[in-house]
């Protein structure tokens, strides 16, 4: 007998939908099929039953150049858990002279007592880190980390190309995998002094001074240094055109380098820049042009794209207009709540299919970092599922989202499609934009080495051939 059924909705996966009942027992998916019994039963007619949503990218009480993101690790989870997103991965990030074993120790400290959702974490690799500490990375696996996230921009965490080789090795070597904020950091430096000496400070210059054409070069070149050390790579939120041909370009050649974009690159534009509030939209790499939009779009449904996650890393508005110029406003925006349903806009205007929602939302993120458990619905799976009502409106305002934050980017805008229910491990957290659980009841999530983890060789593999001509 199952504890819950969720009956007679429509299952949608990566692979397709189907109307089916879902049996859950104790934290795990029991059953898929029809007539199933249980203790309760949930009604979900008229509802798509998806796997929980995976966001790969967030940055939670994160402290940048003198801010610390608005979002705790417990309010940042409450958020994602009421907008359908079960499992979070946010990042280590470790000081000049520490340990990662240390700073991971410190960040679970953090996270652990205060996550609603079960987490994993990456780890940074700074300058430091890679110059005197690259031994370590063996052991930071066996603590559950297996991405390792790199940088070709800002100062202490830039690394150059001789550097990034000798990362992707060491990397390569342990069996992690890695993951790449790709921009051409020395050269924006240049355009940013030179704009400043101008006397250029409107928000407007932060899109001026990081071209599109800087971060296609810079992934282009990362890409290059990825196959001489015989590694895959993976580039978090692509934000233009140039830089998806470049993504295309590689997998065509049946390599395995993978590509992530973010709901503000799909929804909003550099125009937001000029406008009243325009230090609000400063992130990195910054807002592009309608046309960079569309392009992203198609790249999302025709899979050179295999993931939408947030960058999530909100600001106060007060933090993000204050400052007297561009180059002083901390970067990053908020979107972790309400990001499954940003991207099912797209569904419902017909411009992608509907597995391809829960492809990039859920399942192709738990896959490629090793989630065992997360992102698909089936028997033996984590019980985490999103009961979707394709029909719910959302309006998105301040009192409307549990994001700490007194803004967002997409305040006044209405969405159709919100989650109804949303259960993490069995357990019903959220229920029509309420959070109804606790905070601490979320569990760190080893990733990669863990038992079901599929093996990155084999995830290279189904990526082989992905990219399609015209992206
Ligand atoms: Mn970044
Ligand atoms: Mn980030």
């Amino acid at each position: 007998m199952n504890d819950l059924v969720i009956a007679s909705g429509t299952v949608v996966t990566a692979a397709g939908a189907y109307r089916a009942d879902i049996g859950i027992r104790g934290e795990r998916v029991a059953a898929v099929g029809h007539g199933l019994a249980g203790l309760r039963t949930m009604d979900a007619d008229g509802c798509y039953v998806i796997p929980g949503g995976v966001d790969v990218h967030v940055h939670l009480q994160m402290a940048v150049g003198g801010f610390v993101s608005s979002d705790t690790f417990a309010s940042g989870s409450v958020a994602a858990a009421c907008g359908g997103t079960t499992t979070l991965v946010d990042f280590v990030e470790p000081a000049v002279g520490q340990s990662m074993l240390q700073a991971l120790a410190l960040r679970r400290g953090e996270a652990d007592p205060q996550v609603a959702v079960d987490y994993g974490l990456h780890m940074t690799l700074p300058v430091w880190q890679v110059d005197h500490a690259l031994d370590e990375l063996e052991q930071v696996m066996e603590q559950g980390v297996y991405s390792f996230k790199m940088y070709q921009a800002y100062g202490a965490l830039c690394l150059d190309d001789a550097r990034l080789y000798a990362a992707l090795r060491a990397i390569r070597r342990g069996g992690g995998f890695p993951i790449l904020h790709s921009e051409n950091g020395p050269l924006i430096d240049v355009l940013r002094a030179e704009a400043q000496d101008q006397g250029h400070v409107a928000p407007v210059w932060h899109a001026r001074t990081r071209p599109a054409a800087l971060e296609a070069e810079s992934i282009a070149r990362a890409l290059e240094i990825a196959r001489l050390a015989g590694s895959p790579l993976y580039i978090v939120h692509v934000s233009c055109g140039p830089a998806l041909e470049v993504l295309a370009c590689a997998q065509r050649e049946g390599r395995p380098v993978f590509g992530e974009t973010c709901p503000q690159y799909l929804w909003l534009t550099e125009d937001h820049l000029g406008g009243p509030h325009g230090g609000r939209f400063v992130c990195s790499p910054p807002l592009r042009s309608a046309a960079d939009q569309q392009a992203l779009w198609i790249g999302l449904s025709r899979g050179v794209l295999g993931v939408v996650s947030t960058d999530h890393c909100p600001f106060t508005a007060d933090e993000k207009d204050s400052p007297p110029a561009f180059t002083r406003i901390p970067g990053g925006l908020p979107s972790v709540e309400a990001r499954l349903s940003l991207v099912f806009q797209a569904v419902r205007r017909g411009t992608l299919a509907l597995s391809r929602w829960v492809d990039c939302c859920c399942s192709t993120p738990a896959r490629l970092f090793g989630l065992a458990g997360k992102g698909e619905l089936a028997p033996g799976y984590d019980a985490d599922l999103v009961v979707f009502d394709p029909q719910k409106e959302m309006t998105i305002s301040r009192g409307a989202l549990h994001e700490r934050v007194d803004w967002s980017p997409y305040d006044g805008m209405t969405l159709t499609g919100w989650p109804r229910a949303v259960y993490s491990r069995g357990e019903l957290v959220a229920e029509s934009g309420r959070f109804v659980s606790r905070t601490g009841r979320g569990r760190f999530l080893a990733a990669g080495l863990a038992p079901g983890a599929t093996h990155l060789a084999a995830r290279a593999q189904d990526w082989s051939g992905r990219g399609v001509e015209g992206y």
